[in-house]
């Protein structure tokens, strides 16, 4: 199907798909959230380092809260995603020279936080259907020297956390389970994050679950947490009864080194108050979802799916791939932007491969530079990977809160995709 003549797609002046109508804004302060920051401000305990008052930090309260939620037995809340990455990796023992096998496609840092240790991010290439990090993939990348795999939920699939927990199993290895974009959603009806031997939050502004920064590390290993409390507060750790009111509630064990990368209260009150919206927001978003795969499907579009256990999906981003044939001469980034012209909503190609993406690169930082073999062995001129490249070209995304609307807003959404597609010579450089 074509545009008729004199027809323009609404990035070469013609009318947009949609007016200026604004989209669900995002995020959404939750029911309750003012109130919980002004306790937190009046209180004067800002911090988990606070004297302590009487009664529990409100980020006690969180960490019971979203350990709760996702049925794991203990929560350490962090400054963001990537403090919590980093966390999981240390508790895990990953650090000089051993390597860790990560998806070429995600965020920086869910292969940076491996440099950051001083290991060696090994890329591995993902599942073409869920974007997620192919276990076959994951398996031949092992060596003497791994250590650890970092398995990450891109957008609104889940990987195949069976599979991926067999290999870490056959191989003695640390799985962590990078859960920053899939808060809520269950694999044989368990929640992603309660798979790996430690499963990592990011609450970033941009996140299903939010605090403007802010981040959680979960497991079920009581030794793990241990560590984790003490890798995030500096080498402290709560004493097992609270002290006299008025005392630090955070003692110098001496039995681990750590660093600053506490939440505060205010950023734990918020998420307290944020949780309770969340399953009802990743429901509004799994129905719109939903209706706009049957639309794309309908146009020939392939959306993303998600891996065989999935029980529950939930959506950080929603993802589609072009139909190859009709879009090989037109690059994915002007599709992604004519489709923006259309909606007033960023649609762009979803993340380049780590190995060729300008926000990953070893070189750039003279932190990494352990010496020429190290510089060699984390060198990622060193990958090409054929499912990771082909979903670059392929893939759209677009940011859950588009999702957030009714009906009318799939429609529209669909019918920027049916423009598009029509119009997509104009397109053609
Ligand atoms: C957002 C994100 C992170 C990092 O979280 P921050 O809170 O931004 O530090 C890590 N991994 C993935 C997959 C992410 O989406």
């Amino acid at each position: 199907m074509t545009l008729a003549a004199g027809d323009r797609l609404a990035v070469h002046g013609g009318t947009p798909v949609r007016g200026t109508r604004p989209w669900p804004r995002w995020p959404r302060p939750a029911r309750g959230a003012i109130a919980a920051l002004e306790e937190v401000l009046d209180s004067g305990r800002w911090s988990i380092a606070s004297p302590y008052d009487g009664r529990p930090t409100r980020e006690q309260l969180f960490a019971a809260d979203f350990a709760g939620y996702l049925g794991s037995r203990h929560c350490v809340p962090t400054a963001s995603g990537t403090a919590a990455l980093t966390t999981a990796l240390e508790a895990c023992g990953v650090g000089a020279g051993d390597e860790v096998i990560v998806p070429a496609l995600s965020w920086a840092a869910s292969a940076s936080t491996i440099l950051g240790v001083n290991a060696v991010p090994v890329f591995a290439d993902v599942a073409p259907d869920t974007l997620c990090l192919d276990p076959a993939a994951a398996e031949a990348a092992i060596t003497p020297a791994t250590r650890a795999i970092v398995v990450v939920h891109l957008y609104s699939a889940l990987a195949d956390l069976d599979a991926l927990r067999a290999v870490a199993d056959r191989h003695g290895l640390a799985l962590i389970e990078d859960s920053a974009q899939a808060h809520g959603a269950t694999y044989r009806g368990r929640k992603a994050g309660t798979f790996g031997d430690v499963g990592t939050f990011s609450m970033h502004h941009t996140k299903v679950l939010s605090s403007g920064e802010g981040g959680a590390a979960v497991t079920d290993d009581a030794r793990l947490a241990r560590r984790m409390e003490h890798l995030r507060a500096d080498g402290r750790c709560r004493t097992a009864r609270p002290p006299a009111v008025g005392m630090p509630e955070l003692v110098e064990t001496g039995e681990l080194m750590g660093s600053n990368r506490c939440l505060s209260e205010f950023q734990s009150a918020l998420l307290s108050a944020q949780l309770k919206e969340l399953d009802a927001q990743n429901d509004v978003r799994r129905t719109n979802a939903a209706l706009l795969d049957a639309l794309l499907t309908d146009q020939g579009l392939c959306p993303q799916v998600s891996s065989a256990g999935t029980t529950r999906r939930t959506y950080f981003g929603y993802a589609v791939r072009l139909p190859e044939d009709d879009f090989r001469h037109i690059p994915s980034a002007a599709v992604g932007e004519a489709l923006t012209a259309e909606l007033g909503l960023a649609v762009r190609p979803v993340y380049r491969p780590l190995y060729a993406s300008p926000l990953y690169d070893p070189a750039s930082r003279r932190r990494f530079d352990l010496g020429r073999d190290h510089l060699k062995r984390v060198d990622p001129g060193r990958y090409d990977l054929p499912a990771s490249n082909r979903a670059a070209r392929t893939f759209l995304t677009f940011h859950h809160a588009a999702l957030l609307g009714d009906t009318s807003d799939v429609l529209a959404i669909a019918e920027a995709f049916r423009r598009v597609l029509a119009g997509r010579e104009q397109l053609a450089p």
